[in-house]
């Protein structure tokens, strides 16, 4: 069996979900657990939600969003009870400011509705509710899956012989209560499934075409990355590169499991596989990360270079070249996987375009 994950924006709106209902469907006979996130935008109205004292007018704008799409991809009774069960779930966190509570709603809207989008597009598809499956401790909204306890849960629910669909993000904490992974913790998720379930591939659906040298909202002309390794995509994440949650590699990687990264907006590119070996070619491969130290969390970083931003490389046959690059930026740390460079902040955008294209072009 294979986990296939669809990110916010891959279950933004109804054209969107019509992709993913024919992407699925190309793959039934791998038998697919389908792994779905919030609808796009929709965790940061609610996190909003949670103490705000507009409460009942963001709840109202999501009701409204989840049935226009419920509308645009159901009819009939499939309609009136989907609408119902998304109205009953907007009621039961009314008045809650229980934070993990209130933000998974969303996982929860947007699964039921994927479902039963699948079911009125002839598949018959069972929704499992990720929270019977998925146990933590520790903080709840960061909670810290106990990957024993879970993969047992997970084996017991997910016996189903055809399509299965679940949540992303969403858990219970050891005290019973509503607990989340992190925020973009789906892909997490994702991983801890196909770990429970030891599928043969973890496909994390996303917007653009894998991995790529560095984050294409930041730099122009990015090239795809066709193998990463688990350390190098474990290194990239730790870095910021959101694509990839940071905690996604290591189920993967106790039992060997392959992560493939594919858009769903262009389904027949191959995108990024992870797994453990790559066969280097010829060229040396870097992946070029930007992120503004302010949100690295350490400490070191907070204090002395706040307002600045660090420029990463990493790579493959890093020598000299890479080096000698960065070193033209500013003085370069050097790890085994990294080398990086702190820059200011105003210029971190201009100067990363700037390192990308002298090492790839
Ligand atoms: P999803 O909602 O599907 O989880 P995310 O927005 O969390 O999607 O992750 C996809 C985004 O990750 C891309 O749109 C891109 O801007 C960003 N990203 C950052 N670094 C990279 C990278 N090296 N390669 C590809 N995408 C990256
Ligand atoms: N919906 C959650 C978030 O936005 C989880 C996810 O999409 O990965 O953080
Ligand atoms: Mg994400």
């Amino acid at each position: 069996m294979i986990v296939m994950k669809f990110g916010g924006t891959s279950v933004q709106d109804a054209a969107a979900i019509r992709k993913v209902i024919e992407i699925v469907r190309s793959r039934l006979d791998e038998r697919p657990l389908v792994v779905v996130s919030a609808f796009a935008r929709v965790t940061r109205l609610l996190v909003e939600a949670t103490s705000s004292l507009e409460q009942e007018a963001l709840l109202e704008a999501a009701r409204k969003r989840h049935f226009g799409v419920c509308g645009e991809l159901l009819s009939g009774e499939l309609l009136a009870r989907t609408e119902a069960q998304v109205e009953e779930i907007l009621t039961g966190i009314s008045g809650c400011h229980d934070e993990p509570t209130v933000i998974s709603a969303g996982e929860l809207m947007s699964s039921t509705i994927v479902s039963a989008a699948f079911n009125q597009a002839g598949i018959p598809c069972k929704w499992l509710d990720a929270r019977k499956m998925v146990l933590t401790t520790g903080d709840r909204m960061s909670g810290r899956p106990d990957l024993e306890k879970t993969a047992a849960a997970v084996r017991a629910a997910a016996s189903f012989d055809g399509l299965m669909l679940t949540q992303g993000f969403i858990a219970t904490s050891s005290d019973g209560l509503a607990s989340v992974l992190g925020f973009e913790g789906s892909d997490y998720s994702a991983a801890i499934f196909g770990m429970s379930l030891g599928a043969s591939r973890v496909e994390i659906w996303t917007d653009v075409d894998g991995i790529r040298t560095a984050d294409p909202r930041v730099v122009s002309d990015t090239c795809r990355i066709p193998r990463v390794s688990y350390d190098e995509a474990a290194e990239m994440a730790r870095l910021g590169a959101r694509v990839l949650h940071p905690m996604t590699i290591y189920p993967a990687r106790m039992k060997n499991i392959p992560i493939q990264v594919l858009n769903t907006s262009n389904p027949s590119c191959e995108g990024s596989c992870v797994a453990a070996e790559v066969s280097d070619g010829p060229k040396s491969v870097a992946l070029l990360t930007i992120r503004d130290s302010k949100e690295i969390g350490s400490k070191a970083l907070a204090g002395e270079n706040a307002g600045m931003s660090l420029v990463s490389v990493i790579g493959r046959n890093m020598g000299e070249r890479e080096m000698d690059v960065m070193a033209a930026f500013g003085t370069p740390e050097v790890s085994p996987l990294s080398i990086s460079v702190t820059v200011d902040a105003a210029a971190a955008g201009e100067i990363a375009n700037q390192i990308h294209k002298k090492i790839f072009l």
